[in-house]
């Protein structure tokens, strides 16, 4: 049998793209096969982003702020978001919800495997996996099988271990989200931890850092424990949840269209922010265009638009900028939060503004690293 789309990997794009595609009634009935070797069953992870609207998954969102604090040595900001909300979206309630969905459907067939190649004919292209061989017109994928190779030349690892606590006491104020806070030690790279209360007594602290390799699982734990007691004065707490997470910030070449027929999404896509990590919305942009696409008969391979590749190059800038050392993190962050508004800086970080705007926030960074990583950043 011949599929009109396989979806190869059944993580945030994948399922994203699953749930537009069932939501739009001239695509709702195609023949689809997902396959991902993991049945989505655990927590592995919690999704943050930032939206002006209510959006898709407004049912699902966990906690939400619309108030963001950002502590540097030489910043203390506490600002409200203006049209945007910041949103939480446990990972699992986020598989339950697209899968619950798909139930309905009758066209999907769900399959769990290894997928082991991709190839492609001009018409078609055709997954293989430790147990079979599927064909359709259309895969989209987000297994890692095209990703390029990452190293400690072209790539930074934003590395977090994020612990949900629960506290005995009252510890936390729900209105607002500690973004980010540079306060705590930079001597294994930029680093800082975010607090985001659910309520006045459970938030999710997680210890982050940007650098070239990961640390031993012990030192996040230790580093958790003391920003838990010393900072936030909490003694008596227990861990609900407990998460980490590894996201490249690549200057490599994320492939979107590796082969004929098959489209790469999700991060394999290129869809993660090169110099944040945020990779949600991105991903639900990129499958809305998709479907956009394909319900008007279009080829679903995505041109990047000349403002995206500009995003991009300003993402390779930051990523140069730090690889180099010209500058830390911590002090890139600082400044750009000094400088601009925080409405400005979730619109240039989401890929919102426009060019004037981007010059205005460009104007904060001091010249020379940024002109010297700009043109590194043309090839
Ligand atoms: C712990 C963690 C927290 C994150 N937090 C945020 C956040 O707050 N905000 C944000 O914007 N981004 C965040 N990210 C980054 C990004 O949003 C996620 O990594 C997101 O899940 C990427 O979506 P994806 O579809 O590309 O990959 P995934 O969600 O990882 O999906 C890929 C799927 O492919 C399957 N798969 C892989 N290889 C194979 C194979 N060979 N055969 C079959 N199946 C396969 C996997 O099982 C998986 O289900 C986080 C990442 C992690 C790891």
């Amino acid at each position: 049998m011949k599929y009109d789309f396989i979806i190869a990997g059944a993580g945030c794009s994948g399922l994203s793209l699953l749930y537009r595609i069932l939501q739009t009634p001239c695509l709702q009935n195609k023949s689809i096969l997902v396959i991902d070797n993991d049945q989505k069953k655990n927590n592995d992870r919690t999704w943050c982003f930032w939206e002006k609207d209510p959006g898709s998954f407004e049912s699902i969102v966990y906690a939400k702020w619309n108030t963001l604090e950002f502590i540097s040595d030489t910043l203390n900001k506490k600002v409200n978001l203006g049209p945007y909300t910041y949103k939480m979206i446990q990972g699992i309630h986020f598989y339950n919800f697209v899968l619950e969905y798909a139930k309905k459907f009758k066209n999907l067939v769900f399959l769990q495997d290894s997928v082991t190649g991709i190839d492609s004919t001009i018409n078609e292209a055709t997954v293989i996996t430790k147990k079979g061989a599927y064909t359709a017109k259309y895969v989209f994928n987000s297994t890692n099988l095209f990703n390029p190779k990452i190293n400690k030349k072209n790539s930074l690892l934003q590395h977090f271990k994020g612990w949900k606590i629960k506290t005995v006491d009252p510890s936390f104020n729900s209105k607002v989200g500690r973004l980010m806070d540079f306060s705590v030690s930079q001597e294994n790279g930029t680093t800082f931890m975010y607090v985001l209360p659910s309520s006045s007594t459970e938030a999710l602290i997680e210890y982050t850092l940007f650098s070239k390799s990961i640390l031993k699982q012990e030192t996040y734990v230790k580093e958790l424990k003391k920003y838990i007691k010393d900072v936030l004065k909490i003694e008596n707490y227990t861990i609900e949840h407990e998460e980490f997470g590894v996201i490249p910030m690549s200057l490599a070449k994320f492939e979107q269209n590796p082969k004929l027929n098959v489209i790469n999404i999700g991060t394999s896509g290129g869809y993660t922010k090169a110099s944040t990590g945020y990779t949600f919305q991105f991903i639900q942009k990129n499958v809305l265009d998709i479907v956009k696409n394909l319900k008007t008969g279009k080829s679903p391979v995505q041109k990047l638009s000349f403002k995206n590749k500009i995003y991009r190059w300003y993402d390779r800038t930051l990523i140069n900028v730090l690889l180099a050392k010209k500058m830390t993190g911590k002090e890139v962050f600082t400044v750009m939060f000094k400088k601009n508004s925080v409405k400005k800086i979730l619109a240039f970080l989401s890929n919102e503004t426009t060019i004037y705007e981007d010059i205005l926030i460009m104007k904060s960074f001091p010249k020379f690293p940024f002109l010297i990583a700009g043109i590194k950043s043309l090839k």
